[in-house]
C-alpha cells in the first residue's frame, strides 16, 4: 500500500490551527489535523474542564506564576472569555503583517459584536457606569458570542468552564467544518518532533494511542500554541525557539458589594472593559474567576479576610491585564521559567489602584478589596516573526511553518484570538496562491 501524503499537516486545533485547516480544506486540499487533547464531551462541568486544562502549567516553579492553557479540541478557546480585539496597528506598521482584511472577514463571518445591553450583566453595567463616572472610558467589548443560542437561564457566566449551550464560539467549530469538507482529525495525537529529508520538512512523528506514528505531507504547520509550538520546534532541533516570551500577566481585583447585587460571577466574562490605557499597556474588563477557583483566589488575595470567599455571590471583579517584558524561556519539556519584572509589576499595581477606585465607586466595601496572585493567560512570541519564522511564517526548515500566538513578535497585551485566526487565514491564502500546497 502506498504511503499517504497529505497536502498539509496542521499540528494543534486552537483558533490559529483551526482557521488554517478550514481555509485549506475549503480550497480542496488534503488536510490532516493532529490534536494532542481530547474532544471535551461535557463542557461546562468540572470533569470536562479537568480533562482539558494543562495541569502541569498550573504548577509552575517558585519563581513563575501559573500559565493557563487548554489541551483539547479547540485549544484555549474552550476556556477563553470570548472577547474579540482587533489586531494591533503595530503589526502592520512595524512588521508589514497586514491582518485587517482577514479580521474584517472573520467579524462578518462570525457576526462578532458587543452583547445587547441586557446581557452585559448587572454588575458589568454597574462597573462600567462607575468607571465612566470617574472618566475611565469603559465600553461593551466585541464578543465571540451568539446570544440567540443561549439556553434556559444561561447568562454566559460560567463559559470559562467550557460553554455547554453553544453561545460561545470555539475553534472546535472550524475543525468540525474542516472535517465535513474532508479533513482528517486525529485526537490524542501528541506531535513529538518534525521529520526532515534533505533539510526539508516532510511531516511529523506523533505519539498516539497505538504508539509512535509518522504522518507525512507537502507542508507542515505547527499551531500548538505559545507553549506547545516551541516544544515541538526544540525537540526538532530548532534551538532558536522558546527564548524570551510574553504572557500578558493578569490579576483580578475583587470587592464585596455592600448592597444587594448579583456579583460578577453571574456576568458574561469581559462583557465590558477599557482599552483606553493600551498605550501604557494596561487593559481592564469585568471578570470573576470560574466558580471552582473563585473562593481560593479570593482567599489567596486577602488571606486575613478569608471568610469573604463565602460571599462570592456579591463579589464585584475587575481583571487587570498588562503587557510584560519579553523574558524567560520555554524548554523542550514545555516546562517554563518566567520571572516577573518591575515593569509589569508596576503596571499591575497601577491597574489595581484604578480598579479599586472603580469598585469602591460601584459600592464595594473598601475594606474587602482582594487582589489575586498573578496568572499568565496569553503565552506567545516563542517563534517570533523575523527571528524564528519569516513574514510568510516559514521557519528556516523548508516546508515547515508556524502559525499561532508563538509567531507574534512582541507583547500583545490584547485578547489574541481574532489576531491568530487572521494569521491562519493569511497563511492559508499565501500557501494556496503560491502553490505551496
Ligand atoms: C482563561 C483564559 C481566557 C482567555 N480569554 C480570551 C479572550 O477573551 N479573548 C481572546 O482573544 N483570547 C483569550 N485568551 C487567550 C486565547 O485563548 C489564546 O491566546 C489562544 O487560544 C491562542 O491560540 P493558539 O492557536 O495560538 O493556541 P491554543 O489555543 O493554545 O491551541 C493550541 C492547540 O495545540 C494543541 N497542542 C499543543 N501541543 C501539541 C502537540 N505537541 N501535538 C498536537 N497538538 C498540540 C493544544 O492541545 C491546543 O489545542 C484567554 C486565555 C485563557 C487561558
Amino acid at each position: 500500500m502506498s504511503e499517504k501524503i497529505y497536502d498539509a499537516i496542521v499540528v494543534g486545533s486552537g483558533p490559529a490551527g483551526a482557521a488554517v485547516a478550514l481555509q485549506l480544506s475549503k480550497a480542496k486540499k488534503k488536510v490532516c489535523i493532529l490534536e494532542r487533547g481530547p474532544r471535551v464531551k461535557n463542557p461546562g462541568t468540572v470533569m470536562g474542564m479537568l480533562g482539558a486544562v494543562d495541569l502541569m502549567g498550573m504548577m509552575p516553579g517558585l519563581i513563575s506564576p501559573m500559565i493557563v492553557r487548554g489541551i483539547a479540541l479547540g485549544g484555549s478557546t474552550l476556556l477563553y472569555c470570548g472577547t474579540a480585539a482587533y489586531p494591533p496597528k503595530w503589526l502592520k506598521e512595524k512588521y508589514k503583517i497586514g491582518l485587517e482584511e482577514y479580521a474584517d472577514d472573520t467579524i462578518e463571518e462570525l457576526d462578532l459584536k458587543p452583547l445587547p445591553d441586557h446581557m452585559l450583566g448587572e454588575s458589568g453595567r454597574l462597573i462600567m457606569k462607575s468607571a465612566n463616572d470617574l472618566g475611565y472610558q469603559w465600553e461593551p467589548f466585541r464578543k465571540f458570542f451568539r446570544p440567540e443560542r443561549a439556553k434556559g437561564n444561561c447568562t454566559g457566566g460560567s463559559c470559562m468552564m467550557g460553554c455547554s449551550c453553544g453561545m460561545k464560539w470555539t475553534a472546535a467549530e472550524y475543525v468540525d467544518q474542516a472535517v465535513t469538507l474532508g479533513a482528517e482529525l486525529h485526537l490524542k495525537a501528541k506531535v513529538d518532533r518534525v521529520l526532515r529529508d534533505n533539510g526539508s520538512c516532510i511531516g511529523v512523528v506523533a505519539k498516539t494511542a497505538e504508539g509512535e506514528k509518522q504522518f507525512k505531507a507537502k507542508i507542515t504547520i505547527i499551531s500548538a500554541g505559545g507553549v506547545g509550538t516551541p516544544g515541538v520546534l526544540l525537540r526538532s532541533g530548532l534551538e532558536e525557539a522558546g527564548k524570551k516570551f510574553f504572557t500578558d500577566p493578569v490579576v483580578m481585583v475583587y470587592g464585596i458589594a455592600k448592597g444587594d447585587i448579583k456579583g460578577t460571577r453571574h456576568d458574561p466574562p469581559m462583557s465590558v472593559g477599557s482599552l483606553a490605557h493600551y498605550d501604557e499597556r494596561i487593559v481592564f474588563a469585568n471578570l470573576a474567576d470560574p466558580w471552582l477557583m473563585l473562593p481560593a483566589m479570593m482567599a489567596l488575595g486577602r488571606p486575613t479576610r478569608f471568610w469573604q470567599a463565602f460571599q462570592l455571590g456579591r463579589a464585584l471583579g475587575i481583571m487587570v491585564k498588562v503587557g510584560d517584558e519579553m523574558n524567560g524561556e520555554i524548554f523542550k519539556s514545555e516546562r517554563f521559567h518566567k520571572p516577573m519584572r518591575k515593569t509589569e509589576l508596576d503596571r499591575l499595581k497601577k491597574g489595581s489602584e484604578i480598579s479599586v477606585k472603580i469598585l469602591t465607586k460601584a459600592g464595594a466595601d473598601p475594606n474587602s478589596i482582594a487582589i489575586t496572585p498573578i496568572r499568565l493567560t496569553h503565552p506567545g512570541g516563542t517563534a517570533r516573526i523575523g527571528e524564528v519564522v519569516n513574514d510568510n511564517l516559514e521557519t528556516g526548515v523548508k516546508n515547515l511553518f508556524c502559525c499561532d500566538a508563538s509567531v507574534i513578535p512582541e507583547t500583545l497585551d490584547l485578547p489574541v484570538v481574532l489576531s491568530v485566526i487572521s494569521l491562519g487565514k493569511r497563511l492559508a491564502d499565501y500557501l494556496v496562491k503560491n502553490n505551496r500546497v
